[in-house]
């Protein structure tokens, strides 16, 4: 049965905040209603998704840094990648040493990150590319000070199993947008494809962390799709990506970049779905979101990358710690505990420059050297 509701929207997205405060899930049709707030709603939207971030998750915001341990030449086509040997690029395919890695994750716990990813292109890892990893995850979870993580696309039973005995504690596997809409942008594998990893990952005990990239073209009913599918898989960690088109993938200036009152839309729309999980603010935000970047937290967001992307650039971790302190809001570390950050006013691991000196470039990795490619964005 269709519902009707002639109430002003900002009550009922008031009404909407109440139950889900209350403890009750939101439905199809109340997410629905949230996606058409315009204008001032936005700011009752936002203003309830902070107080249900706030009741469930806290006040602590969470960072977590990654790096490519082997970067380009991979096989999927997904539209959206700079890495896929399908589209041209000036990413450089390029492996990290474990001394590398090692120089990554200090770097991440210095910015006071709690998670540290190790992403790989490649549709899935091949069983020697674990045996290089296995040193560098072992050590990191010996050490207990920051959460090994794993992106590392398909995995089989017998891989995820290997990963949790060497130490990794959560894998990476987005399913990037709905099922609906996946073909659009990926043609060499499935959703369903991606689907059987999160789930792969789950039966061996690993943390899940999953999410998507917005502003692909996407509709608010495919978006709705993936918060409401990650909500039904159980994931731990949900990623929020806003599309920053790389030049020479075939997105590349096929679509409008989000706004930013969207994109904290979207991130806030999230929060209502999945209340008690930890939103990640990822790649695009300095981007997509501007001057507005310090507000993710009052739509609903609760964590964030810090340092570099895969292939681009992220701002200064010195004045992403800035931006927390004047907001008055803490962050923890792995053991939950705020632990003082010397935060770094450029990522090393990465491209090794301040944003400011190279905005929008593209980063590969030649042996010890970071070479920077600038990127013509367009704007
Ligand atoms: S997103 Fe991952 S699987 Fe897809 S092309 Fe990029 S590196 Fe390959």
């Amino acid at each position: 049965m269709i519902q009707t509701h002639t109430e002003p929207l900002a009550d009922r997205i008031e009404a909407i905040a109440l139950k889900v405060l209350g403890g009750e899930s939101v439905s199809r049709d109340d997410a629905l209603a949230l996606t058409q707030a315009r204008g001032d709603e936005l700011y009752d939207l936002f203003y309830w998704a902070n107080k249900i971030r706030i009741r469930f998750v806290g006040r602590q915001v969470k960072f977590c840094s990654i790096v490519t341990g082997k970067v380009g030449a991979c096989s999927e086509d997904c539209g959206y990648c700079s890495q896929s040997k399908h589209h041209s690029t000036h990413v450089s395919p390029e492996k990290m040493s474990v001394e590398q890695m090692s120089d990554a994750a200090d770097e991440a716990l210095k910015n006071g990150a709690s998670s540290f990813g190790i992403v790989n292109s490649g549709r899935g890892p091949t069983d020697r590319e674990l045996d290089w990893l296995e040193p560098f995850f072992k050590k990191t979870a010996e050490q207990g000070t920051i959460r090994p993580c794993a992106t590392l696309g398909e995995l089989t039973d017998a891989q995820a199993k290997r990963l949790k005995a060497m130490g990794v504690r959560r894998i990476n596997h987005n399913l990037e947008t709905s099922e609906r809409f996946f073909p659009n942008v990926v043609s060499t594998h499935t959703y369903a494809d991606r689907k059987r990893t999160i789930q792969t990952a789950k039966d061996a005990g690993l943390s899940v962390c999953s999410g998507g990239i917005f502003g692909m073209g996407e509709q608010w009913n495919d978006r709705l799709d993936v918060a409401f599918e990650l909500r039904e898989l159980g994931a731990d960690v949900v990623p929020i990506n806003f599309l920053n088109a790389i030049q020479g993938t075939p997105i590349y200036d096929k679509t409008e970049p989000l706004t930013p009152l969207e994109a904290l839309q979207i991130i806030a729309v999230f929060r209502f779905i999945l209340p008690d999980k930890e939103l990640k603010i990822a790649g695009g935000r300095e981007k997509i979101l501007r001057d507005m970047q310090s507000w993710i937290f009052f739509a609903g967001g609760s964590s964030f990358l810090i340092g570099n992307y895969l292939t681009t650039f992220g701002r200064s971790p010195k004045d992403d710690h800035q931006m927390l302190k004047d907001l008055g809001l803490n962050y923890t570390t792995f053991d939950e505990i705020e632990h003082e950050a010397e935060p770094a006013a450029a990522t090393k691991n990465g491209p090794g420059h301040p944003i400011a000196d190279a905005p929008n470039a593209l980063m590969t990795r030649k042996r010890d050297a970071l070479v920077t490619l600038p990127v013509m964005q367009g704007d």
